[in-house]
């Protein structure tokens, strides 16, 4: 994208827009509060009432251009709502799917027939799209991909398995990753369908989670499910590029959860740590327990700052931004992981105990070094892309 893209514009500090925004944002996600998530889950019911609470304000479309209804704001904006709403102790796993992979995928490779049909449900938050790469017999491995697609006249077939996919409960349809069948039966090239949920041959199973979230994963199996042409974003054999266009919204809005949940952890933690008192003061006093809280935010604020930089050159088309992405994903999941754990180490037995809202926040802090994407795999990249290393797989 060199010499095409616009001026990236790093905000250092909050712009009038951007305090109203995540204001508004977190007064909503209040107005819910954990509680409600909390009833959600143990109903196993997807959060729909806040979804559409923060959509029926613009927020769960902020990034898809005015022109489909959305806010026009970009991965920028977006990634303020998301922090907020995991701030505020909230999960909706479905905005990093929907607005950031899906819906950057179809701005920048749909038809306009496809823009009409599913990005302006996206942008004004009524149509919900998961998002299903992974299998498990390929796990980061993206060329073994094995879900097919097999052409058959004017319409697709298509056959396989997905694995630990995302919030489909609450979905109205997904967009799947497959590779074309080719005639001497061998697999050639990355497609990407949008199904329905309820397309017959399409079935799907929960997998059972540690992570205590409002959405859960699923394994889909897909059994000769019938798809028109027009159901194909970036058109047959579209390839790994267009995936990628999804990817680095992805890495951004991970890294935006994983800082609201850092900074939900602190807060708990430091409020936590100023009123306990064991040896007639409070425990915040001791370096021990300071130290490390005071060291998160640290690494929290570095990782919130990569953040914004990794939106603000996706955003202008800049070169760099991928690079960006990885390291604000890779900076935020392990500052959140810190940020909890040092909550949780400041709350002694109380960090455990389901009440004081720690142990919840423990897996989401954690799923976050694995998914979306692996810290390994940014390790690999930035070795690469950054470094120059040669590559080891
Ligand atoms: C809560 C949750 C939600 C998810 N939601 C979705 C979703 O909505 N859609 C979707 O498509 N997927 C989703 N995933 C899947 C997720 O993206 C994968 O789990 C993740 O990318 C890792 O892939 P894997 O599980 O196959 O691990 P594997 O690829 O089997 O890797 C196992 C381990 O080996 C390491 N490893 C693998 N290759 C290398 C290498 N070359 N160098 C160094 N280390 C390596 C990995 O880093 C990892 O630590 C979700 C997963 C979770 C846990």
């Amino acid at each position: 994208m060199a010499g095409t893209h616009t001026e990236p514009a790093l905000g250092i500090v909050p712009t009038q827009e951007e305090t109203l925004l995540r204001e508004a944002v977190a007064g909503i996600c209040a107005s819910f509060g954990r509680e409600y998530m909390q009833q959600k889950r143990d109903a196993n019911e997807p959060p729909r009432e806040l979804w559409d609470a923060l959509a029926a304000r613009g927020y769960m479309g902020v990034n898809i251009p005015e022109e489909y209804d959305g806010g026009g704001l970009g991965m920028t904006a977006l990634s303020w709502v998301g922090e907020e709403i995991a701030a505020a102790g909230c999960s909706l796993l479905l905005i990093v799917v929907s607005p950031a992979i899906v819906g950057n995928i179809l701005d920048k490779h749909g038809t306009l027939e496809q823009k009409e049909r599913w990005l302006r449900g996206i942008g004004a938050g009524t149509t919900k799209i998961a998002f299903a790469i992974t299998e498990s017999d390929a796990g980061s491995n993206s060329h073994k991909l094995s879900t097919s697609l097999r052409r058959d006249g004017s319409r697709f077939i298509l056959n396989g398995q997905k694995t630990f996919i995302s919030g489909v409960e609450d979905a109205d349809a997904v967009l799947v990753v497959a590779r074309t069948r080719l005639a001497d039966g061998e697999l050639g090239l990355p497609s990407l369908a949008i199904v329905d949920v309820d397309a017959p041959g399409f079935t799907r199973q929960s997998i059972p989670m540690a992570v205590r979230g409002a959405d859960r994963q699923w394994t889909l199996f897909f059994d000769d499910v019938e798809l028109e042409e027009e159901r194909l974003i970036g058109g047959e054999n579209g390839g790994l590029g267009v995936v990628f266009d999804g990817l680095n919204p992805e890495r951004i809005m991970g890294a935006s959860i994983s800082t609201g949940v850092g900074r939900l952890a602190l807060s708990l933690g430091a409020a936590y740590a100023r009123e306990r008192e064991v040896w007639g003061r409070p425990i915040g006093a001791h370096q021990g327990v300071a130290h490390p809280l005071a060291e998160a935010k640290v690494q929290l604020e570095l990782a919130r700052l990569m953040t914004q930089k990794a939106a603000a050159l996706y955003d202008a088309a800049a070169p760099g931004a991928g690079e960006s992405a990885n390291m604000a994903k890779y900076a935020a999941a392990e500052a959140a992981i810190h940020c909890v754990d040092s909550a949780i180490q400041a709350h002694g037995g109380n960090g455990f105990a389901l009440e004081y809202g720690l142990s919840d926040l423990w897996w989401a802090a954690r799923v976050a070094r694995t998914a979306p994407v692996s810290r390994e795999m940014v390790l690999n990249y930035v070795a690469e892309h950054s470094l120059g290393l040669p590559k080891s797989y």
